[in-house]
């Protein structure tokens, strides 16, 4: 199957002839919620309730003075259930199998989070639950395994390829080809086959709604400059959409630098000339390949932007010059995260941090008028392990040394 929808060149929906009716069906019901009004109210109900919407958007009067220059506005997203804006996704999909009347759920994970954030929703609605997750990442990310196992999910370790997440997505799509009758695959980012960017982009939007409003009481006047993360593009697409028929705010996708785009160490699709058009995992964008089609390997301190694809819609804003990308590296978002912290006393995931490292490069040479907003996309307690070491705490090393000793008095 073909057709889905395309923006620009990009997008479409590459999928097994056995898939097209599960798609189709998925389509349907997608188109039926679009402008269903009581769907709207449930799902705005259901965040309300059990996760902390609408966020609040905060004026971060301390960097503003730091910088000395434009206005920095930051729109909540980690003060979400479980952590992040992935719950707004996750959630949306939910009800939305509950009324196809499907049992399972499936999904794939990188770092966990997204893993997380499916098992919580499979908890709440009942739902069995299996997480596909690269056996390293396992490894690597205990604690969100812990926490999946603990909500009830199986968490299968994928031995294929690279065994990250790449391979946990092809073999989610097995699963999914052998079990569509009573399973739905919850895809965790606005990429994939159609109707996934739209989708996700439609249950994120939800956070680009709220942050108009918010900006508007608060200033009676749109920004100059929205920033947000990218790494499959969700969150930048849920901001983004608040604002994308206002030509005068400007959009601002960051993108993991890594160890610099100079380097081939980074997961810049957008920002850098590294990628090329292709088609993969089901979808046609800019993905970071060989001259074979082979993927590459990418690398960020940021796990859940280290991504060799991007969301097709994104691709498209950005040939079309209507959102602008730019790279932040590893030391740079570390930087902007730990001055976040002791400016303003707010912890930014370490992918949030790519979007604060951008915004406040261009906050201090911007003029007291001018307003930005930050998606912080999510907290970074959760990542002490990875933020613990990027700071190279020597105290935490210690700690972790302990642990592993066994002194557990
Ligand atoms: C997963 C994740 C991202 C990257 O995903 P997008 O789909 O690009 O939003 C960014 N920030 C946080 C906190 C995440 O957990």
């Amino acid at each position: 199957m073909q057709k889905g929808k395309y923006y620009g060149k990009f997008g479409g929906c590459y999928i097994p002839e056995i898939l097209v009716a599960t798609f189709e069906e998925l389509i349907d019901e997608f188109n039926k919620i679009k402008n269903d009004k009581q769907f709207q109210e449930d799902y705005q109900n259901l965040m309300s309730t059990f996760s902390c919407r609408p966020t609040p958007l905060y004026f971060a009067e301390n960097l503003t003075k730091h910088f000395n220059g434009a206005k920095i506005y930051i729109k909540r997203e980690d003060l979400n259930h479980t952590g992040s804006h992935k719950l707004n996704n996750v959630m949306g999909q939910g009800l939305l199998i509950k009324r196809m009347g499907k049992t399972r759920v499936i999904a794939e994970t990188g770092a966990g989070q997204h893993g997380v954030a499916t098992a919580t929703m499979a908890a709440k609605f009942g739902l069995d639950c299996t997480i596909y997750m690269g056996e390293v990442d396992v490894m690597r990310q205990r604690p969100n395994v812990f926490w999946m196992e603990q909500l009830g999910a199986t968490v299968v370790p994928v031995c294929e390829g690279s065994r990250t997440l790449k391979d946990a997505i092809n073999e989610a799509f097995r699963d999914w080809v052998a079990n569509m009758d009573d399973t739905h695959y919850a895809l965790g980012t606005a990429c994939g086959p159609a109707p996934f960017p739209e989708m996700v982009t439609f249950f994120q939007s939800i956070i680009g709604k709220e942050t108009h409003k918010q900006i508007i009481n608060f200033e009676n006047k749109l920004p100059t400059k929205v920033f947000a993360c990218v790494g499959g593009g969700s969150n930048a697409m849920g901001i983004f959409s608040g604002f994308l028929d206002d030509k005068e705010v400007e959009l601002v996708g960051v993108e993991a630098g890594g160890n610099g785009i100079e380097t081939a160490q980074h997961a810049a699709r957008l920002a850098s000339d590294d990628a090329s058009i292709g088609i993969a995992q089901g979808y046609k964008t800019y993905f970071l390949q060989n001259s074979d089609g082979q993927m590459n390997e990418t690398h960020s301190v940021a796990a859940g932007l280290d991504y060799v694809g991007v969301s097709p819609i994104l691709s498209n804003l950005s040939e079309t010059g209507r959102v602008r990308f730019e790279a932040i590296n590893d030391e740079e978002a570390i930087e902007a995260l730990s001055l976040a912290v002791k400016k303003e006393g707010i912890v930014p995931a370490m992918e949030s941090a790519h979007a604060f490292g951008q915004a406040f490069k261009e906050a201090k040479n911007s003029s007291s008028d001018e307003i930005i907003i930050i998606n912080q996309s999510g907290r970074g307690d959760k990542d002490i392990f990875t933020i613990a070491d990027a700071f190279k705490d020597e105290k935490w090393e210690k700690f972790i040394k302990f642990k592993a000793e066994g002194y557990n008095a």
